[in-house]
């Protein structure tokens, strides 16, 4: 399995390993804060606040698909198979290389597409449920091919988890994906540079600060013990989880003694696990697959999007018939073509259908299919995870931070927000973008919106400049 690697790489969680907590359905809560609700704290209120929402979003339940224990790439080449050259999939966890990426729900879109036109006769009626990149692509690749297609997508925008927001912010920000990982078959910065988009490069080098906000060097301890545990996991019978491959490999017997700075060698593990591992899948290293999680230690070539990432779909989606705020909740199809049921009770019918919603809406059983989909198909969406990372948006009247590091990293201590991004030595703004993940993300979701920020506020502490500080 090729490896997402937006940020810093993988690892997994250790006095953290319990399994994400239970999320109660409830609507998506505005994305801003008034600032007379704030809980004070030493660092200051922020002038605007944007928090995400993903695991209780209806229409993504969850932010990408991760290889669970147990689940394998087998699993998505199942999920991408079509049902009697009816209903086809696509959509980020359909994808063969770089699942839970925008460039691998793209390449689904374009494979979907592909594949419909090897059966489909010319002009035939072609529906796509979601207008998310994948969604998107697919629905442009059959319409310049001559097909007859509407997209249906539940939201009133298109774009799905690429959820751009410009509005009353310096720059665009982004809610769902901001960075674009370089490899030699990506080219979506060079994309997204024609199109006029700003994007800038993102080394993945962390500033590492203790609770206390000293700034301290990364130790290779947690990469080592992680890349140890998951070369011990590749000799054995079966899959187990990074969590399990730690203890049982060894590599989890790290001292506790710490040292002159606080720290010791397990804080190190949990650096690891927190900032890369868990933040990179949106899952616990008890959740994780220790045969398909792939350690990071590569210079990759990582892109961030400051220019707004939903003017990749823009052009695509020129032209194209797409009905918003349509909920589809029944896909079925008999040798005749297909009829799709939308939540007001309309029904439309296609030859074929495109089904890109995410794999937490499939998992969730949202959508009906009839007759049901067969036990390939189920076995993979029960098999493969959807992992929860969630973003803050902060911006401030005035930096209260001295360092120009980019990217912020805390160690030492199990911290809901571990990765930050200074957004002022790239935009010249004082705005930061926190990230919370895993079984932290489950909890946090279910705090208000104050609540939630005044969390958000108390995890930046060690980055008050040594003045404020005092
Ligand atoms: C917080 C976060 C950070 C991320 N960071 C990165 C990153 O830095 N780099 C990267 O490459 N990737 C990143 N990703 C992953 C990336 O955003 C996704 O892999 C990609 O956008 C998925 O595209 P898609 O078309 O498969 O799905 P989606 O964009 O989710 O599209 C599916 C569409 O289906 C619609 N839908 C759902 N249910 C229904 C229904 N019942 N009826 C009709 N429509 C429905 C949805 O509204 C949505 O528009 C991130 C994702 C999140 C959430």
């Amino acid at each position: 399995m090729k490896r997402r690697t937006f940020l810093l790489g993988t690892a997994s969680g250790f006095s953290v390993l319990a399994l994400a907590a239970c999320v109660t359905p409830q609507p998506v809560p505005s994305p801003s804060v008034a600032p007379s609700t704030l809980t004070p704290s030493l660092v200051p209120q922020p002038l605007a606040v944007s928090r995400t929402n993903w695991s209780t979003d209806p229409f993504s339940r969850g932010s990408f698909s991760y290889a669970a224990v147990g689940a394998t790439p087998e699993h998505r080449a199942a999920l991408a198979q079509a049902v009697d050259a009816r209903v086809f999939f696509a959509g980020e966890a359909t994808a063969a290389d770089e699942p839970g990426t925008v460039q691998g729900a793209r390449a689904s879109g374009l494979l979907a597409a592909s594949q419909v036109q090897d059966v489909a006769a010319p002009g035939e009626r072609i529906t796509i449920v979601g207008a998310g990149i994948a969604g998107i692509t697919a629905a442009r690749q059959l319409v310049d091919d001559g097909f007859n297609v509407v997209v249906i997508e539940a939201r009133d925008r298109i774009g799905g988890r690429i959820d751009t927001v410009s509005g009353d912010w310096p720059f665009p920000i982004e809610r769902g994906p901001s960075f674009v990982h370089g490899t030699a078959e990506n080219f979506l910065d060079d994309e997204l540079t024609a199109l006029g988009v700003r994007l800038l490069p993102f080394p993945r080098t962390p500033e590492v600060r203790t609770r206390a906000g000293a700034v301290v060097e990364v130790s290779p301890l947690g990469p080592q013990a992680v890349a140890g545990a998951l070369g011990w996991a590749a000799n054995q019978q079966q899959d187990v989880s990074v969590e399990r491959a730690l203890i049982d490999s060894g590599e989890a017997s790290l001292s506790k003694t710490p040292n002159a700075e606080g720290l010791s060698d397990a804080d190190w593990l949990e650096y690891e696990i927190a900032t890369k591992l868990k933040i990179e899948s949106g899952a616990t290293p008890s959740q994780q697959s220790a045969w398909y999680t792939t350690d990071i230690a590569s210079t990759d070539d990582d892109h961030i999007v400051i220019g707004g990432y939903s003017t990749l779909l823009t052009s695509d989606a020129e032209g194209l018939e797409v009905l918003l705020s349509s909920v589809v909740n029944r896909v079925a199809h008999d040798d005749r073509g297909v009829s799709l049921r939308l939540g007001t009770g309309e029904s439309l019918s296609a030859d074929r259908v495109i089904v890109t919603v995410p794999l937490g809406v499939l998992k969730n059983a949202a959508i009906e299919f009839s007759p049901a989909l067969p036990f390939t198909h189920r076995g993979a969406i029960a098999a493969l995870g959807m992992g929860v990372v969630d973003k803050i948006w902060l911006q401030f009247d005035e930096p209260f931070w001295d360092t120009a590091a980019r990217l912020w990293t805390i160690v030492g201590e199990d911290a809901d927000f571990p990765v930050w991004v200074n957004m002022m030595p790239l935009t010249g703004e004082p705005i930061l973008m926190g990230m919370i993940a895993a079984e932290n993300a489950a909890r946090l979701s279910e705090l208000q919106d104050d609540e939630f920020l005044s969390a958000a506020l108390a995890a930046l502490e060690p980055f008050l400049a040594v003045a404020d500080a005092g």
